[in-house]
């Protein structure tokens, strides 16, 4: 449960409906009202002595309260909007409070992910919505919690993405129902305890035909939900021809481990494993027929990297919504934070990133949709807004003073999610080499 301030409740604006101008007259009730308290902090001392959430002032809504300044979200046509505002109240109600605790204890929240599931989030992939919808999406979850937004776009675009694509008719029939419904889950397991951005070139796991059973050997470190899924999409080796190739692998086989990897600083609630791989056996029909080398994985692995720019976008606005929030309520030298230039300055600044953000990755879903998205724009759109996402959760951190530290305050948690959104699908660096190599036509990783 949040303490001590009272979020700012994004209220997306109806279908069609301009958004409301910057209201001089509501921003001076709202600095009015606060300071007509003659006790410092009295909103932060009155919501800390209540339990429920609506225990502090009533904060004046804000101007732009869902800060989309750009208008981005009425560029989807009017029933995606209306879907999209639909979730994203869900998403602000019943997920972001609910997540923070579930981070702290490093706990996968079940509950929420049957709720998400009912609002379609498991079927982004395959429901025929638009790439701007999507990515829409991608921002809201982002914008209640990071870890689930991982979830939901790695299921998305590299497990359904991946069997609808790649997958056989039987594979389709047999997973894609309980996946779209996400009653069922799966897990990508790609990267290796000693191969992470080289992973292409040094991938170790071997996979052997033997009559008409694959037997996989090796390692996977990272893999989200490893301990969770029903199945992990594993990439192996064959070693008859070299390729990697990639294999459905049911977690109940003998032979697969998994083992939650603890303490991490960010994605708490993503139940990252190490697997082992021994001497597991899978019928030879759990190969996908697609996925018979690594370049037929290449377009969805583009795109989920452009998932991980729209979580980029999605962090930024969550920073933005806390910061505000709090900058409104939190009073030092008899005024609210809010009403300090350098305090602007830095919500002007988060605002901007995130704004930045968000229209770039609108664009880049228009290229997507007009099937002209590359390597080099996805790599682009993700290394810029995690550099971004740094940025914001950082000032965002520092506005909050010492309750930014905590995750009590959501900011501590965002400021840790922002790390693992910077390193995965691709590290910064290694994503600013491929958008330098395209520019230049010079490779620079070895
Ligand atoms: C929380 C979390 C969730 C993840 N989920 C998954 C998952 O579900 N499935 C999955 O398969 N993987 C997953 N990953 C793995 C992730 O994709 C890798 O961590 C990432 O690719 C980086 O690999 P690495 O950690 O081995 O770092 P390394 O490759 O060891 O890199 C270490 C550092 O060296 C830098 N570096 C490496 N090579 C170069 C170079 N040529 N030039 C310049 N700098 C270089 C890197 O940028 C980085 O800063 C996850 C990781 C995390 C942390």
């Amino acid at each position: 449960m949040t303490k001590g301030y009272v979020p700012v409740q994004p209220q997306g604006r109806a279908s069609g409906q301009s958004a409301p101008a910057v209201n001089t007259a509501e921003l001076n009730t709202a600095v009015n009202t606060a300071e007509a308290n003659t006790e410092s902090n009295t909103a932060l001392k009155t919501a800390e002595t209540n339990t429920g959430s609506n225990a502090a002032i009533a904060a004046p809504q804000p101007p732009f309260p869902d800060a989309d300044l750009m208008y981005i979200v009425d560029l989807l046509p009017p029933d995606e909007q209306l879907r999209y505002q639909e979730v994203r109240e869900f998403l602000q109600s019943r997920i972001r409070a609910a997540s923070i605790d579930y981070w702290n204890r490093e706990e996968f929240p079940f509950g929420l992910l049957a709720e998400l599931g009912k609002y379609g989030l498991g079927g982004l992939q395959t429901d025929g919505t638009s790439k701007l919808f999507k990515g829409l999406m991608y921002v809201e979850v982002a914008r209640a919690d990071v870890s689930l937004s991982a979830l939901v776009g790695i299921h998305n675009e590299l497990i359904v993405g991946m069997i609808d694509e790649l997958g056989s008719a039987e594979q389709k029939a047999r997973w894609l129902p309980g996946l779209t419904a996400f009653t069922q889950l799966g897990a990508f397991a790609l990267t290796e305890p000693d191969h992470g951005s080289d992973i292409a070139g040094g991938l170790e796991t071997t996979a052997r035909l033997d009559g008409d059973e694959w037997v996989i050997n090796g390692a996977k470190r990272w893999i989200g939900a490893g301990t969770i899924a029903d199945f992990a999409l594993v990439w192996a080796r064959d070693v008859a021809d070299q390729h990697i190739k990639g294999f459905i692998v049911e977690t109940d086989r003998p032979g697969y481990t998994a083992t939650k990897i603890a303490n991490k600083i960010g994605l708490r609630i993503m139940q990252n494993a190490d697997i082992v791989l021994d001497e597991v056996r899978i019928p030879a029909a759990n190969l996908l027929p697609g996925a018979t080398s690594f370049s037929k994985a290449n377009e969805l692995l583009r795109d989920s990297r452009a998932w991980v720019g729209w979580q980029g976008a999605g962090i930024q606005l969550a920073a933005f919504d806390v910061a505000r929030a709090y900058s409104l309520q939190r009073r030092q030298f008899g005024k609210e934070l809010a009403r300090f230039q350098l305090v602007q300055q830095q919500l002007a600044e988060i605002l901007g990133n995130a704004t930045a953000s968000l229209a770039l990755m609108a664009q880049l879903a228009r290229i997507q949709e007009e099937g002209k998205l590359e390597m080099v724009q996805a790599a682009m759109a993700k290394a810029t807004t995690t550099r971004l996402a740094r940025a914001s959760v950082a000032m965002g951190r520092s506005l909050l003073g010492g309750n930014g530290i905590s995750s009590d305050y959501e900011m501590g948690k965002l400021f840790g999610d922002a790390e693992i959104l910077y390193t995965y699908e691709g590290s910064y660096e290694i994503n600013s080499l491929i958008v330098a190599r395209a520019v230049t036509g010079k490779s620079a990783f070895v």
